[in-house]
């Protein structure tokens, strides 16, 4: 359904963590950048004044950088607030009203799933969902049938093509650049693939814990949490085939079919682990068997990836906080003037951005001998980048769903995690600040440039390959 640009920004739960973290950040960027031109109505239960609500955007826009007075100004006056509870006419009638000529919203349900049926019922029998988009935040359901369930939920009212689920780690610079890199080089393609690659390995490390949010983490754990949405969509973008073209659907497409061809996981396939301490965190049952560590080992079946091992890694309380992905290759042909040394692509997601190229250089001297060094291709913040939030609210506001999940994706997604969700797989307890328990090396063991538990991650903190 082709609907013109949202002409107003609501945003449900406005209140909370997520608005006052990203959103209110976001907005202020865009209007700095001019690209906001709607009325930005905040709806939540709480007993807030306009003036409260507008302290508030003001504090998340402190906590985030320096304020522009006259650019928070007319960010300011776009703010308006309406209080209600989500099952009350009265609130979505009230919506209605602010909304005023507005035709095509854009609703941003920054509230808990549990509450999605009451606001999307809301917004269809008051009539705010007539010609409007929404917005969804990952977790997209917790398995396979609640995914299926919330979707159903959301068409009730909305087409799909209104509707936009937000990972926001497609909405990275860094993220997008695997795409790019990939594609956008001629060398690269003759290499990506079962010939020459020998293992792919993901790894999302955070050196903190949960943060005092042990009861959101208990609902959660690392596979639900970070490992079936962030890591596997950039296993969607190393992994697939070339799009077509690089319209939203023929990138999506692609990722799609990658999901499907990823084997469903088994227990062999995957060790879990909880950091020591955890189970005292408020919030988390004394006899919590919930994971803060995954490592999973995946195959793609594929006729480009079929044999080559896709080892994914996501936990908390880790030496170090980065994300990074190390495409190892098979060894050269005289590997003898290096051993031990294949050469790998490395791209450092997060936090900063780099993308290197492990090679071999002849060692200065008699001997014909290879010393290892990185060719470092990209490494450049460019400090005016659009933040994911901001760029994926701006595309969902002009309906472009390139850098949003799919429905599909996500279904693909859950089938894969699954048959491990739950408890029935062992949790091996770590010590914080280690890579996670020592069982986590059998799933590399026999790999080439996997042969110690850190060679799955690269390698310090200053994140040097090896
Ligand atoms: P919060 O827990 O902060 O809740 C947001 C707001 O929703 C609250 O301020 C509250 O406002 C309202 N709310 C909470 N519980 C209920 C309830 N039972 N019934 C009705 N309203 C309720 O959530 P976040 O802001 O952290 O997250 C919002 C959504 O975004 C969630 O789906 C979350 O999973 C997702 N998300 C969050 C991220 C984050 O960084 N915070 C990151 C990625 C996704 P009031 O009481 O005033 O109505």
């Amino acid at each position: 359904m082709n609907i013109p640009h949202s002409d107003a920004l609501v945003f449900f739960g406005a209140t909370g963590d997520l608005v006052a973290k990203k959103i209110f950040p976001a907005l202020y960027a865009m209007e700095r950048r001019g690209h906001l031109h709607a009325p930005v109505i905040g709806v939540a239960r709480s007993n807030w004044t306009i003036a409260q609500f507008r302290a508030r955007a003001r504090v998340s826009i402190e906590n985030h950088g320096s304020v522009d007075e006259a650019i928070f100004a007319k960010l300011r006056e776009r703010l308006h607030y309406i209080r209600g509870d989500y099952g009350d006419p009265a609130t979505h009638t009230a919506l209605r009203k602010a909304l005023g000529d507005a035709a095509h919203p854009l609703h941003y349900l920054a509230i808990p799933p549990s509450v999605f049926p009451k606001v999307i019922d809301g917004l269809g029998r008051s009539g705010c969902a007539r010609g409007a988009r929404v917005i969804v935040e990952k977790p997209f359901g917790r398995d396979l049938p609640s995914a299926q369930a919330l979707s159903a939920t959301l068409h009730t009212v909305f087409d799909e093509s209104c509707v936009f689920r937000i990972d926001h780690y497609l909405g990275k610079e860094s993220v997008q650049n695997l795409l790019v890199f990939r594609f956008a080089n001629t060398f690269l393609e003759p290499v990506w693939n079962r010939t020459y690659v020998e293992s792919v390995q993901i790894t999302m490390a955070e050196s903190f814990g949960v943060e005092g949010r042990g009861g959101f983490y208990e609902e959660s754990g690392a596979i639900r949490d970070v490992i079936q949405n962030h890591l596997f969509q950039v296993v969607g973008f190393l992994a697939m085939e070339p799009p077509p073209t690089t319209n939203d659907d023929a990138i999506r497409n692609e990722q799609v079919k990658v999901f499907r061809m990823i084997r469903p996981l088994n227990h062999e396939d995957l060790v879990r682990g909880q950091f020591r301490g955890y189970r005292q965190e408020d919030g988390v049952a004394h006899d919590s068997r919930v994971e803060t560590f995954a490592a999973a080992r995946l195959r793609i079946d594929s006729p480009r990836w079929d044999g080559v091992p896709f080892f994914i890694r996501a936990g908390k309380c880790l030496p170090t906080t980065m994300t990074e992905v190390l495409v190892m290759l098979k060894p050269p042909a005289l590997s003898t003037l290096c051993p031990g040394q294949a050469n790998y692509v490395r791209f450092r997601l997060s936090p900063d951005v780099t993308i290197a190229i492990g090679a071999r250089v002849k060692r200065p001297g008699e001997d014909l001998i290879g010393d290892p060094t990185e060719l470092k291709v990209v490494n450049r913040p460019h400090g005016d980048e659009m933040n994911a939030y901001e760029r994926l609210l701006r595309d969902a506001i002009v309906g472009d769903g390139t850098l949003f999940a799919s429905q599909d994706g996500v279904e693909a997604a859950w089938a894969v995690v699954q048959p491990v969700l739950g408890s029935a797989t062992p949790v091996h307890e770590y010590e914080p600040g280690t890579w996670g328990p020592s069982e986590a090396e059998t799933l590399t063991a026999g790999i080439c440039g996997c042969d110690s538990p850190v060679s799955l991650l690269p390698h310090g903190q200053d994140g040097g390959a090896r």
